[in-house]
C-alpha cells in the first residue's frame, strides 16, 4: 500500500466491535484514514471489515493484545510503515471484570489491568515521539462513568479505569507543550455485548437511573471522540457521554 499522506489518519484499538466500531465507521464518514486493532476474534474483525468495504469503505486492520508489549510495538512499526503520520489515536480496547473482591484472582486483576490501563501506557508511548515530531497529535482515552464513580462487584474494572483518567490528566499536561492533547472519553452505560450480562430487569432498571432515559450507543461516543479530535484547545479533559447517568 502506498504511503498515504495529506488525509487525516486515526487507529482505534479494540474497533472491530461495539464502542469501537461505530468510532471507526464515524471517522471514515468524516474522511479520516482509519485502521482497526483487535487482538483475537478475526471473524469478527473481518465481518466488520466487508461491512465497512460494502459501504465503499477501506480501513486496514491490525492485529495485536494492546496489553503485550511486542505486539503492540510490531502494530505500530506497520502502521508507520503505511502512514507518515497518525493524528488521533483512540485507546479503546478494554475489557470488563465482574466479581466481589474476596473472589477476584491476583491473575484476574492484573489481566484487567493489562488490557484498560497497560494497552493505553504501550500505544501511547508509541506514538508520542510521532505525534511530537509532527507539531502535534490527539490521544484519546476511553476511561468509564465506573472510573469516576466506582462500581459495586466491578473493583477492578472500576480502578483500572479510575487509573486511566489520572495517565490521561498526567500525559496531557506532559505533552501539551508539544501541542499533543489527551483527553477522556467516559462513557456510561453503552448498548454493546460487554453488557449483555444484565438480565432485561437489570437493564431497566439501569436506564430507570439514567435522566435521559435510555441506553447509550457507539454512536454517542463516537461524536464525543469526533470533538475532541476537533477541539484544539481542549486537553487534560474527561468527557462523560452518559445522558447524565451517576452524575
Ligand atoms: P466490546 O463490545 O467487548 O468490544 C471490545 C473490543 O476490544 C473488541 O474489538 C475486542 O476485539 C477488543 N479487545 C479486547 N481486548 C483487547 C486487547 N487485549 N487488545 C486489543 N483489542 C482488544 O466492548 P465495548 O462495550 O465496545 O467497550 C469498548 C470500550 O468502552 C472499553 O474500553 C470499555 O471498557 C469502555 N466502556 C464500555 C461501556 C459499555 O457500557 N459498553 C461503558 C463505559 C466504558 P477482540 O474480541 O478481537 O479481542
Amino acid at each position: 500500500m502506498d504511503n498515504l499522506t495529506g488525509t487525516k489518519t486515526v487507529l482505534v484499538t479494540g474497533g472491530t466491535k461495539g464502542i469501537g466500531k461505530e468510532i471507526a465507521l464515524y471517522f471514515l464518514q468524516l474522511g479520516y484514514e482509519v485502521v482497526i486493532n483487535y487482538s483475537s476474534d478475526e471473524e469478527a474483525a473481518l465481518s466488520t471489515q466487508s461491512e465497512f468495504n460494502m459501504l465503499g469503505y477501506c480501513p486496514v486492520l491490525l492485529r495485536a493484545d494492546v496489553s503485550d508489549e511486542k505486539q503492540v510495538c510490531d502494530m505500530f512499526r506497520e502502521f508507520f510503515s503505511l502512514y507518515d503520520r497518525l493524528d488521533v489515536l483512540i485507546n479503546n480496547a478494554g475489557i470488563s471484570f465482574y466479581e466481589v473482591i474476596q473472589d477476584t484472582t491476583l491473575a484476574d486483576w492484573e489481566r484487567v489491568f493489562a488490557v484498560n490501563m497497560t494497552g493505553a501506557f504501550l500505544c501511547c508511548r508509541e506514538v508520542a515521539d510521532k505525534m511530537v515530531g509532527a507539531g502535534g497529535g490527539c490521544i484519546i482515552n476511553i476511561s468509564s462513568v465506573w472510573g469516576e464513580v466506582g462500581a459495586s462487584c466491578e473493583v477492578a474494572y472500576s480502578a483500572s479505569k479510575a487509573a486511566l483518567i489520572g495517565f490521561t490528566k498526567a500525559l496531557s499536561k506532559e505533552l501539551a507543550p508539544s501541542n499533543v492533547r489527551v483527553n477522556c472519553v467516559s462513557p456510561g452505560v453503552i448498548d454493546t455485548s460487554m453488557n449483555e450480562r444484565f438480565t432485561s430487569e437489570e437493564i431497566e432498571d439501569l436506564i430507570y437511573r439514567i435522566p435521559m432515559g435510555r441506553l447509550g450507543t457507539g454512536a454517542d461516543v463516537a461524536k464525543a471522540c469526533a470533538y475532541l479530535a476537533d477541539a484544539d484547545y481542549v486537553t487534560g479533559e474527561v468527557l462523560p457521554v452518559g445522558g447524565g447517568f451517576a452524575k
